[in-house]
């Protein structure tokens, strides 16, 4: 059943840079033809969405918002895959139809900007949401789930089973899975090896989450916010070093695994911590770099030593992942209690939108999730 009309919803709008969101109506067209409408439950907040709203290049108005979850309230004729009623998580979107697409690696997707932040459809620059008859961009990563109801593509739709807690989902579909899966898919993060992890935040523990979902070996965090570090211990962390006690981060790390580490993942795009990142991995080792670094940052790392070891570097958009087939791995893991990512998760109303993305800044909400 296809629902013909649109509906009214309520939508987080940004109108200029730097915010803040406000709430107003909007109205959210019917899905085209391989579009699904979702009533949203609950969406996840992602540093990403702090970015556009700060002035990554964006069409304003604006609706963000990248890590939804749901249930499918109608579908486009030519949906074959989703039916109305199922519970969904939403991650990015790709375009199906390039080298990376075609070869199951949408996350390198050669159209990833104009299907992911255009905040338009890429095919004819229209928009599903608008407002008294103005257009309001939207299809960010495909969805834009800051709103009671959501358009987004059978594509970057993930059907999971409605016995899960479907509120806590949404940030598989992007921060968790960028964390986890550039361990386990991206540096190839194996049981028994070993892991450096450079930042404590959501991507920072999903990381480490995903290593000991596999069961790595040593596994150090480093992370100066003394909570985070608490976390990180809790959840598996066999180390934690906070850079503000111990200076020389590169020193510890050697001590603490045996002359280094087999892998590093790099959370903070700081040019100096991944200087640290480069050296403190063993022969044959492989770092990965997954945050937005400054524009005009160059690689900090020295040819010569990169060369001496074999050394690999790896940057990362979405942890390599397909989101139809990790989401379900992640939520495999969480259901055979290997995976604790709930404990990464605050919960926000809605209407508190600015007060879960102040929280985030701040560093008091690993993961808010806007609950509906
Ligand atoms: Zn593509
Ligand atoms: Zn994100």
């Amino acid at each position: 059943m296809n629902a013909v009309a649109s509906v009214s919803a309520k939508a987080a709008f940004v109108r200029k840079v730097g915010g803040p969101f406000t709430i107003e109506q909007v109205d959210v067209a019917a899905p085209r033809d391989h579009e699904v409408r979702v009533r949203m439950v609950a969406v996840g907040m992602c540093h990403t969405d702090l970015v556009a709203r700060d002035g990554f290049p964006v069409p304003m108005p604006i609706v963000l918002g990248h890590e939804g979850a749901g249930v499918v309230e109608a579908i486009g004729a030519k949906v074959s895959r989703i039916k109305v009623g199922d519970h969904v998580v939403l991650s990015f979107n790709s375009c199906a139809n390039c080298p990376s697409c075609n070869a199951t690696k949408p996350a390198y997707c050669y159209n990833f900007l104009a299907n992911n932040f255009s905040g338009v459809r890429p095919d004819d620059g229209s928009t599903a949401l608008s407002q008294n008859g103005e257009k309001v961009n939207g299809n960010f990563f495909g969805q834009s789930s800051f709103g009671t109801y959501a358009i987004a593509h059978e594509r970057n739709t993930v059907p999971v089973d409605k016995s899960l807690p479907l509120e806590l989902l949404g940030p598989l579909g992007c921060g968790i899975q960028t964390g986890a899966g550039a361990v386990v898919n991206s540096i190839g993060l194996k049981k028994g090896e070993s892991l450096a992890i450079f930042g404590g935040g959501a991507v920072g523990l999903s990381a480490l989450l995903g290593a000991r979902a596999i069961e790595a070996g040593t596994v150090i965090v480093v992370e100066p916010n003394l909570a985070r570090g608490e976390l990180a211990r809790a959840l598996g962390a066999t180390h934690v070093i906070n850079p503000k006690e111990t200076p020389d981060v590169l020193a510890k790390i050697r001590e603490l695994g045996g002359g280094g580490v087999t892998h590093a993942v790099d959370t903070t795009g700081i040019p100096a911590v991944v200087a640290v990142a480069v050296e403190t991995m063993l022969p044959n080792g492989m770092l990965g770099l997954i945050a937005v670094p400054p524009p005009d940052a160059s690689l900090p790392a020295n040819m010569m030593s990169m060369l001496i070891r074999g050394a690999g570097v790896k940057y990362i958009t979405e942890g390599d992942a397909d989101p139809q087939t990790f989401i379900p791995k992640m939520i495999e893991w969480y259901v055979a209690g290997k995976f604790p990512f709930d404990k990464l998760i605050k919960k926000f109303p809605f209407d508190q939108i600015n007060e879960a993305a102040h929280a985030s800044e701040k560093g008091e909400a690993i993961k808010p999730v806007l609950v509906f």
